[in-house]
């Protein structure tokens, strides 16, 4: 079966990377759910010559992907930091205040409004998981309890009115249907209006080999390239684009109606730059599997290596792309004992496939494994930080991507690194 493009609608390329049958990645089990059968899903990836759009060649529908999100994200320093700085930089730049409307697409627990809030801009959010969209409600974030699209438009400008800023952090790769998306977004914003996304930039993700972040959830892996073509075909314009340092790198675009606003030097910049460096040709995403190969590889050979030493290996964090790296790696409770994560929701269910159990970060003390292989890596140096108690007994940290790299200790394991 061949696949089109949810951009262009041309015939999809076969997949440049297949990270084979994959339980869904945030699908985290009880532990009474330990002796049933997971369902697994084809994962796997094409690039799309005609309009440059990577994406899975396989997606299964939202609703089965998104109603009991566990992901709340208050729960990560930094990501409470960055929403910050992001809301003062709209209010400043498009002069927001009480007469504005500010919209925000998948505005989960409310952490970016709630700024907007607090400096008396009016807001709504829309976030489709009723866990975490009633949270947001409890903090006093108006939210529209569903997903973002054409059929939400009506009740947006007639309750709320028309915006002067959308945003959607992290949304965009989310969403099969991309080209209504958008359509929906620019019925959603005033003639003057600004449409602020945020998404992982593939370059970072390809050059840093952050395979791991490709999982059932984000059907999109986005170029500049590959965004200016869907905004275009939207009827919006790209005007601005700002690299940002998280998620492993990303890139928060800009975009309005024709002509409204000045289009930015860092737009055909950025577009240069990527055709350059081959992201607009099918090649560079085909050397991109060797690259994933090798980090499987060596991680794997590394965490044998530390086993046969009889070091004892844990591991940090439970996000959802820990599931993609310890499944296509092949990593379980044979190589890793336990991992800890900050999310209570998380705290004490069973990975996904591995079912490598969750524990509060306390565990890392209490139980004192030699090495803590870091799964949320984008977060390392927090949880370095957070976690100085652990590396001054003696723990190592172990950080997977782009190549398994050693943090702290001095333990024996380091010979055992072959790099
Ligand atoms: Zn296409």
């Amino acid at each position: 079966m061949s696949a089109e493009c949810l951009g262009c609608g041309a015939p999809l390329a076969a997949p440049f990377l297949d990270l084979g049958m994959m339980p869904l990645a945030n699908s985290y089990l009880r532990p009474e759910q330990v002796d049933e059968v997971e369902e697994r899903f084809a994962l796997a990836v094409a690039y799309c010559p005609g309009c440059h759009l990577v994406q899975l060649t396989r997606r299964l529908a939202p609703a089965r992907l998104f109603t009991e999100y566990a992901y709340f994200s208050s729960y990560s320093e930094s990501f409470v930091a960055h929403p910050r700085w992001l809301a003062e930089s709209l209010i400043a730049r498009f002069g927001l205040g009480s007469h504005s409307r500010v919209l925000e697409i998948a505005s989960n627990d409310g952490y970016l409004l709630k700024n907007f809030v607090e400096r008396g801009v009016p807001v709504l959010g829309v976030e489709p998981a009723q866990n975490v969209a009633e949270e947001a409600e409890r903090r006093g974030i108006p939210t529209l309890k569903r997903f973002f699209g054409a059929q939400v438009v009506e009740e947006i400008l007639d309750g709320f009115g028309r915006a002067d800023v959308v945003i959607g952090n992290n949304v965009l790769g989310h969403v099969p249907e991309i080209n209504d998306f958008l359509r929906a977004v620019k019925q959603c914003l005033k003639p003057s209006g600004a449409a602020v996304f945020e998404f992982p930039y593939i370059r970072d993700l390809v050059e840093r080999v952050e395979f791991d972040t490709i999982y059932h959830e984000h059907v999109f892996y986005f170029s500049l390239a590959a965004v200016k073509r869907l905004a275009e075909r939207a009827g919006l314009e790209l005007f601005d684009v700002i690299p940002q340092p998280v998620h492993g790198g990303s890139l928060r675009v800009f975009m309005g109606m024709p002509g409204a606003r000045r289009v930015e030097p860092s737009v055909a910049a950025t577009l240069a730059a990527e055709e350059q460096a081959g992201f607009t040709a099918a090649a560079r995403y085909a050397a991109f599997e060797r690259a994933v190969r090798k980090v499987r590889d060596d991680l794997v050979a590394l965490l044998r290596a530390l086993k046969a030493k009889g070091a004892r290996v844990a591991a940090y964090g439970a996000p959802a792309k820990g599931n993609t790296l310890l499944n296509y790696c092949g990593i379980g409770r044979e190589l890793i004992e336990f991992t800890v994560d900050r999310s209570p929701h998380k705290q004490g269910t069973l990975l996904p496939g591995s079912r490598i159990p969750v524990r509060e970060p306390s565990a890392l003390l209490a139980k004192r494994p030699d090495y803590a292989l870091i799964l949320a890596w984008n977060w390392a140096e927090e949880i370095i930080a957070q976690q100085r108690e652990y590396l001054e007994r003696g723990g190592t940290f172990i950080i997977p991507v782009p190549g398994p790299r050693l943090v702290g200790g001095d333990g024996p394991g380091r010979a055992a690194l072959t790099r």
